[in-house]
C-alpha cells in the first residue's frame, strides 16, 4: 500500500493524460461488495479496463490515501523502485471519482466470487 500524494506535475505527463482518456472512457468500474457473513460490511473493488487486461485498484477505508494497484508498473516503479506513489490505473480512478465517471455494481460477495476469475484474465468475446 502507498500512501497517495501526488506532485504538482504530475498532472501534465503522458500518464496523467492516459489516466484522463481511461476516466474519461469509463474505463474506471466500482465494484461494491456486500459481505453475506457480515451484512453491513460493504468492500469496495476499482477496477481499471485496459487494452488486454484488467487491473485490480484497492484502497484501505480507514486509510482513503493509501492505495495499492495490480498492474507491473505499480510493482516495479512504485513498491520496488519508488520512483513515484502512482500508476496511471490509480490516477484513473481518482479521475473517475472525481468527475462520476465511474460506472458502479452492487454485488454480494458470492457474485462477486463468480465474477472475479473474469476480473484478472483477458478473454475474447
Ligand atoms: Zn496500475
Amino acid at each position: 500500500m502507498v500512501v497517495w500524494e501526488i506532485t504538482k506535475n504530475s498532472h501534465v505527463n503522458q500518464r496523467w493524460k492516459a489516466a484522463e482518456k481511461l476516466a474519461k472512457n469509463h474505463h474506471v468500474k466500482v465494484y461494491h461488495i456486500r459481505y453475506d457473513h457480515k451484512s453491513q460490511t460493504t468492500a469496495l473493488h476499482y477496477v481499471v479496463v485496459g487494452k488486454t487486461t484488467e487491473y485490480l485498484v484497492i484502497f484501505d477505508q480507514k486509510a482513503p490515501n493509501v492505495w495499492w494497484c495490480q498492474c507491473k508498473d505499480f510493482s516495479i516503479n512504485v513498491i520496488l523502485r519508488k520512483k513515484r506513489n502512482y500508476c496511471k490505473h490509480v490516477l484513473a480512478v481518482k479521475i473517475a471519482l472525481e468527475n462520476n465517471t465511474a460506472d458502479h455494481y452492487y454485488l454480494t460477495e458470492k457474485e462477486y466470487k463468480a465474477l472475479r476469475p473474469n476480473l484478472f484474465f483477458h478473454q475474447e468475446d
